[in-house]
């Protein structure tokens, strides 16, 4: 097998589904199920969908492209407020966009109209995470310019936290956006279904059962993919951390000084990297780098293993305390964080191998190439 390679497990994410849904629906919490980290990957998409999300999300249209093309048919949102310049497409893909700006409203109002659609709409308010959305007090003139125009139709309020500051989703913020939906509601007569105020941060305040009525709809994605929510990174219970591991192969074996020798100066990435005397170190190097993982993020099954540095292309370990002897050709593995799970799927040197079912030991390919 051509190596790095990263392995997807298709029945945890499919399991891991079912656990973090059940928790919403006892909620009153549809949930929608969120590829972005996958790139849009059909086949994971799939397993959400057997899980039970309700519909899928992603951030960028080529991601719903690539699901669609691959026959999926579910209803479809796009995360990211979309760019003017693509509003056609938005209308022509998506049946759902979460959206900041009246301009770019306008835009799509236009193109739905010429296409003969009406556009769902979630109108994004800021309740502190400093990413897209309106300020809570812009949401009525917001509101009241929007349902003006025809061809989009204003289906819910939503927010996102825990991304661009860390703001943490709390029974405050979560309420705030409630009252606002309720507003708008009161005020234009317009029933609202969606009140979607939650991503992986949010499962918490769920569970301790403090998530303020109203509250009925999530976007997930870390849950569902790494079992973990996103407020202290913590396993979610019920659900495995596993389901995508990194493969990368041992391409140098060799006992070098732990500390470099001769002058220095910063290293390809403009680092000054600390270097402690252990001796002689046993390293090896791998065929996988930072064009491909976010290093912090990474961690190597064998926890006796350390990995020293990486470059464009190489991960440098120290295998001193390996738990097995480990020789060229070896093919070492690697949990993954958000950050580095997003690279790795992303890096079109990554193949992508999706396991399910009772042939867990065959791989079947999945092409790794973008479009
Ligand atoms: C990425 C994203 C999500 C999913 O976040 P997770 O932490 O992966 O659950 C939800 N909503 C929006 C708007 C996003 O951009």
């Amino acid at each position: 097998m051509k190596t790095p390679y990263i392995t997807i497990d298709l029945d945890k994410i499919e399991h891991n589904t079912r656990a973090v849904l059940s928790l919403c629906r006892q909620h009153g919490i549809g949930v929608t199920g969120v590829t972005k980290a996958t790139c849009g990957n059909p086949e994971v998409a799939k397993a959400m969908l057997r899980g039970g999300v309700q519909s899928l999300a992603d951030s960028r249209l080529i991601n719903i492209h690539r699901l669609q093309a691959a026959g999926i048919e579910t209803q479809f949102m796009l995360l990211r407020v979309p760019a003017l310049s693509e509003v056609n497409d938005v209308i022509a893909f998506v049946d759902i966009s979460l959206n900041s700006e009246i301009d770019t409203l306008r835009a799509l109002s236009a193109a739905a109209v010429q296409a003969g659609k009406v556009h769902e709409v979630i109108v994004m308010v800021d309740l502190g995470d400093l990413r897209e959305g309106i300020c809570p007090s812009e949401v009525l003139s917001f509101v009241a310019e929007a349902v003006k125009l025809p061809g989009i139709r204003i289906v819910g309020l939503g927010t996102n936290l825990a991304c661009f500051a860390g703001v943490v989703p709390s029974v405050q913020n979560m309420n705030h956006l409630v009252e606002l939906a309720h507003i708008v509601e009161n005020t234009f007569h317009l029933p609202l279904k969606l009140i979607s105020g939650i991503n992986s941060s949010g499962l918490d305040l769920i569970a301790a059962n403090t998530m303020p009525a109203g509250i009925n709809h999530a976007r997930i994605g870390e849950a569902i993919l790494l079992g973990r929510e996103t407020v202290h990174r913590q396993p979610w219970p019920g659900t495995h951390q596993d389901a995508f591991i990194l493969h990368a192969e041992v391409i140098e074996m060799n006992e070098k000084p732990s500390l470099p020798l001769g002058e220095r100066s910063e290293d390809a990435f403009g680092n000054h990297p600390a270097f402690h005397n252990h001796g002689m170190l046993k390293r090896a190097l791998l065929n996988v780098g930072r064009e491909d993982i976010d290093v912090p993020g990474i961690s190597p099954r064998d926890q006796n293993i350390n990995i020293i540095g990486a470059s464009s292309g190489y991960l440098g370990l120290d295998l001193s305390n390996a738990k097995t002897p480990i020789q060229l050709g070896d093919v070492l593995s690697f949990n993954l964080n958000y950050a580095s799970l997003l690279a790795a799927m992303t890096s079109e040197y990554v193949h992508k191998q999706t396991l399910s079912g009772g042939s867990k030991s065959k791989f079947s390919e999945i092409s790794g190439e973008r479009q």
